[in-house]
């Protein structure tokens, strides 16, 4: 048994959920009569605080922090989508005239130059996927200073 009463810290957390409790304090609380008070009252002071009716603001609090958000951009931006229906087209188009003439030229090159492409293209996708990373994060980072 501890000689020394329990500490704050032990009779809140006795009081909360005495299994929780070091074996040496929790003897020490099974046979002091002044730390099992003081547990008592921690016991009916957190049952009093669980019964208090939760805090109301009178402001739409809710409201506030919407209204200081910065305004979203919209999520599909039309016009672009325009511009890439018409490239997507005019590439389209390209490749009907002109496919059979490409795929000649292509089968004439050696696969390194797949090879080649294939890699720069994989370049392509991870600056895009850092790009999107670094934007993500200082969006977070945003949002966590407001
Ligand atoms: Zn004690």
């Amino acid at each position: 048994m501890t000689r020394l009463h329990l500490s704050e810290r032990n009779l809140q957390q006795a009081a909360e959920f005495a299994p929780l409790l070091p074996a040496p304090q929790a003897a020490h609380l099974h046979s002091c009569r002044l730390c099992q008070g003081r547990v008592a009252t921690y016991q009916q002071l957190f049952t009093a605080a669980a019964r208090l009716p939760k805090p109301a603001f009178d402001f739409d609090l809710a409201a506030t922090v919407l209204a200081q958000l910065p305004r979203a951009k919209p999520s599909f931006p039309w016009a672009l989508s325009a511009v890439a229906v018409l490239v997507l087209g005019v590439v389209t188009a390209f490749l009907t005239l002109f496919g059979g003439v490409l795929m000649q030229i292509f089968q004439g090159l050696s696969t390194e130059l797949g090879t080649g492409l294939g890699a720069v293209a994989g370049f392509i996708m991870a600056g895009q996927c850092l790009e999107l990373l670094a934007r993500h994060r200082q969006q977070m980072r945003h949002l966590s200073l407001l």
